[in-house]
């Protein structure tokens, strides 16, 4: 894959969307900063320098977008498979569809945006922030609580580590992923499921639902037992509240 590194951007999502296609080769794009850190609907991402991890790929997947059902839950396997690696015992959890927690505090997360359709494939970008190490002045404006690997850890991993082995997972996960889709991850996405079982509230434009988590289904949708029965739900409309 093609590397691109810079010390401050606005938003490595943003790059990744702007750059060439490039004939459908992977592109990275890290920062040690970003300006206008980005999260889901307009929402920020606090990226303050050297702290944390901002990380995007640039990825052609084939076929069309109903090939990309589930990609924001691999790639929050990935993501997590790479981090306990690194730091065997690390309590990280997955939070649908898209929060790296640790005892429900948000260590990350991951923004997926669609660059573009062409030639039978879709190229996606897959944002992942991470937090290494953050000042509580740093995390200002932060509405929910979060954490950092140095204070679940003692101390903070190598950034290069954390950064090469996310990468190395992210790339293998999608070269797999373009192939095979979610399904085959469903078992490694249960193990770090926070939500299972759990009461949940979960918030669309126009309504909001009450259930218990039952886990998710092949396509990555949410399947949520209500009053009214089963629902299945996809992560690109909603947002999640635990109870
Ligand atoms: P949803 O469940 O709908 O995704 P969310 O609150 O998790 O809601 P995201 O778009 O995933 O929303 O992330 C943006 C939110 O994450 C911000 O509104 C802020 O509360 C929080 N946040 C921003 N920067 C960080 C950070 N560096 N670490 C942890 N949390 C952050």
């Amino acid at each position: 894959a093609d590397l691109h590194y810079s010390l401050i951007t606005n938003s490595t999502n943003a790059d990744a969307l702007a750059a060439a296609a490039n004939a459908g080769r992977p592109a990275v794009f890290l920062a040690e900063c970003q300006l206008a850190g980005r999260g889901r609907r307009g929402r920020q991402w606090q990226s303050p320098f050297a702290a944390n991890h901002y990380l995007s790929i640039r990825y052609p997947i084939q076929g069309g977008f109903a090939a990309l059902g589930g990609l924001s839950l691999a790639v929050g396997v990935a993501v997590a498979d790479a981090l306990s690696s690194l730091m065997p015992g690390l309590p990280v959890g997955l939070k649908w569809p898209n929060d790296l927690l640790v005892d429900g505090a948000k260590l990350g997360g991951v923004l997926i945006e669609l660059a573009g359709e062409m030639e039978g494939r879709v190229d996606v970008v897959v944002g992942v922030g991470i937090n290494g190490r953050m000042t509580a002045a740093q995390a200002e404006g932060i509405d929910q609580r979060w954490t950092d690997l140095a204070s679940v850890m003692g101390e903070a991993p190598s950034r290069n580590e954390v950064a090469s082995k996310v990468l190395v997972s992210l790339l293998e996960m999608l070269a797999n992923f373009s192939v095979e889709g979610f399904a085959p991850l469903m078992t490694r996405y249960q193990d770090y499921d926070q939500v299972v079982g759990r009461k949940v509230q979960v918030q669309s434009v126009d309504q909001v639902l009450t259930g218990v988590a039952a886990g998710v289904s092949p396509d990555g949708a949410l399947r949520l037992e209500t009053a009214d029965g089963l629902k299945e739900l996809y992560g690109g409309e909603v947002s999640l509240r635990i109870q």
